[in-house]
């Protein structure tokens, strides 16, 4: 039977042009700043978000706290959305790690509104830990992949600004982000200091994400990656992955987007399902299971024996995932299998 996996889109398998590079890639030592593939990618991907330099690292969670460790001291608090990817899936490394102490804010769909940060930003005290870094996200994982405007960034970020805080994003899916909104993913990651990205997800390549921001940032983010262990040697083999996921692998997201639309809007019919179908912006969507008995392992297991691979995010709630392997001949399956999967909850 064949699998439709919907997961994530952490499962793209690189293409064939890109296990060519691979085979093609001139390497070198990237802890020394030899590897001239690396050294390439992180040219491209600075350029690509409007930063000054960049910095290729083995995860999106090591580029994360890599930020976190070079934007903060320990005893600092970083001040970030209740469900961020940050808070919420990366093993507390914000305080095991970066000896960090979180502040949550609860968001809507996502988003910190100015408002609430300026809620959450409290005086000068001998009591209180020192505010050093926002964090944002965008697009939010567990909101369903809402997409953030530059205005809204704009505007919450001002308040950052004038708190003199940091800011990092994390933007593991800022290209889906910018090709939902119709804009430059320059224009999202303008106002913050520094912003993290994957190459891994939606764009298909097999490891890897970047984390960009100034010179003397990604500086001593390099030091950081070191003592993490995230300094590759001959990592040019992954690097021209990455370099062919930043020059074509971009526009064809909106396809994803697509996608996920389509499933939304098919899941909603569904009896004993709800869907925000207006909230799919991108290639996310959240189903709830509706009823007294709703549980949404049971679903994902039932859709296991159909061949449909999903994850439950909550204890009614089921997240889909599109991406480059889902075709809109595996959507219709999936809405069938939906259908036969909740018949009997
Ligand atoms: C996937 C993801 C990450 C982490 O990426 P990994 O490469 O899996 O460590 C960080 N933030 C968000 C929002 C993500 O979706």
């Amino acid at each position: 039977m064949p699998i439709i996996d919907l997961r994530s889109d952490t499962v793209t398998q690189p293409t064939e042009e890109m296990r060519e590079a691979m085979a093609r890639a001139e390497v070198g030592d990237d802890v020394y700043g030899e590897d001239p593939t690396v050294n390439a990618l992180e040219e491209l991907a600075a350029q690509k978000v409007g930063k000054e330099r960049a910095l290729f690292v083995p995860s999106g969670t090591m580029g994360n706290l890599v930020a976190v460790l070079t934007h903060t001291q320990r005893g600092d608090e970083v001040l970030l959305e209740a469900e961020s990817h940050i808070y919420y899936y990366e093993v507390g490394g914000l305080s095991a790690v970066a000896g960090t102490i979180p502040r949550l804010i609860q968001g809507d769909h996502g988003w910190i509104s100015p408002e609430q940060l300026e809620a959450h930003i409290r005086p000068r005290d001998l009591h209180f830990p020192p505010p050093r870094l926002l964090c944002l996200e965008n697009t939010h994982n567990r909101a369903g992949g809402r997409a953030f405007t530059p205005e809204q960034i704009t505007r919450t970020c001002a308040v950052a600004r004038r708190y003199g805080l940091k800011i990092h994003l994390d933007g593991a899916r800022i290209f889906n982000a910018s090709v939902a909104l119709g804009v430059d993913a320059r224009a999202l990651t303008r106002d913050v200091d520094s912003v993290m990205f994957c190459l891994s997800k939606g764009l298909s390549a097999p490891v890897g994400s970047i984390l960009a921001g100034e010179r003397e940032f990604i500086e001593r983010a390099r030091k950081a990656r070191k003592m993490l262990g995230g300094g590759m040697r001959q990592a040019g083999v992954l690097a021209a992955c990455g370099i062919i996921a930043l020059e074509t692998m971009i526009p064809r997201l909106a396809e994803d987007h697509r996608r996920a639309r389509m499933l939304a809007t098919g899941l909603a019919r569904i009896p004993g399902l709800s869907v925000d179908v207006e909230g799919v912006q991108t290639n996310i969507v959240l189903v709830e299971i509706e009823g007294p008995d709703g549980d949404a392992r049971e679903v994902v297991q039932r859709l296991r024996s159909f061949g449909i691979l999903v994850n439950a995010v909550g204890k009614r709630t089921i997240r889909l995932v599109t991406h480059r392997h889902i075709t809109d001949e595996d959507v219709e399956k999936t809405l069938e299998a939906f259908s036969a999967a909740t018949k009997s909850l």
